[in-house]
């Protein structure tokens, strides 16, 4: 479990959101960030840097910041990551500058990453909330990933055995999502973020107003 105890006060929470690649974990974000919320609104995503080309559709500074490796690897000299890693022969990685200062100004923040930058993520944020989306089964994600049809033949063969890696590292995460049917696992990834907001870390600075509030209330001789 990756608390940090009650004693951090956080104002605001990491969510780091890690899955081997074709599970589904884009589609339940957008599922989740498009449905309807019983506590606040979802948290703020976080865009990465990456070092390939834009695929169709892909928009700069929405999906990705687009970065030639040489402005990649000044960045990581200059420490401008919480967190990178070689992703699938690209170098992908998350700026202090995407997480800081939304955490430090009380918003929620989610990363997209793979599982090597939730093993980073967490070493120096161990208050962050991990969560792991793994598919119903190898069949299915291979189906997955050739619907998908991103990739060549060897490209598939090298992320499902990335794959297996990664579900072998379940035990980094404080919860697991099975991604069979797509409209419950993101109401399961809306509930999970709505849960852990009611933490005790994160709530500590409001039950003791609350708590105040009924020490003014109750005279001492009406107090237990
Ligand atoms: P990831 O972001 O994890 O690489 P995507 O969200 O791009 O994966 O999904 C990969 C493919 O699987 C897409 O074609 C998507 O429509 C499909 N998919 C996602 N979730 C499900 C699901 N629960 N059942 C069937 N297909 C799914
Ligand atoms: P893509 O298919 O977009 O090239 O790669 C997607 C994979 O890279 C996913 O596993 C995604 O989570 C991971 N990824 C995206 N951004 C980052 C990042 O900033 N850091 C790390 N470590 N992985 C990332």
């Amino acid at each position: 479990m990756s608390s940090s105890g009650v004693n951090s006060s956080p104002r605001a929470s990491l969510f780091v959101l890690a899955a081997p690649s074709g599970t589904g974990k884009t589609t339940l974000i957008q599922r989740a960030f498009s449905g309807e919320w019983p506590d606040g609104g979802p948290p703020e995503f976080s865009v990465s840097h990456n070092t390939r080309d834009p695929r169709p559709g892909e928009v700069e500074g929405e999906h990705y910041y687009f970065v030639d490796e040489a402005e990649f690897q000044g960045m990581i000299a200059a420490g401008e990551f919480l967190e990178w890693a070689q992703v699938h022969g690209q170098l992908k990685g998350t700026s202090g500058n995407e997480v800081e200062g939304r955490l430090e100004a009380g918003v929620d923040v989610l990363l997209d990453i793979d599982v090597q930058g939730v093993e980073s993520v967490l070493a120096v944020r161990p208050d962050a909330c991990s969560i792991l989306i793994v598919p119903p089964s190898f069949d299915e994600l291979k189906r997955r990933i050739l619907d998908r049809g991103h990739d060549s033949s060897g490209d598939v063969t090298r992320r499902l055995s990335v794959s297996l890696c990664e579900i072998e590292r379940y035990a980094l995460f404080d919860y697991v999502i099975i991604n069979d049917d797509a409209e419950r696992a993101g109401r399961q990834l809306i509930a999970i973020i709505v849960a852990w907001r009611s933490r005790l870390a994160r709530r500590l600075h409001r039950i003791e107003m609350i708590l105040e509030d009924f020490h003014r209330a109750l005279e001492p001789g009406e107090r237990r």
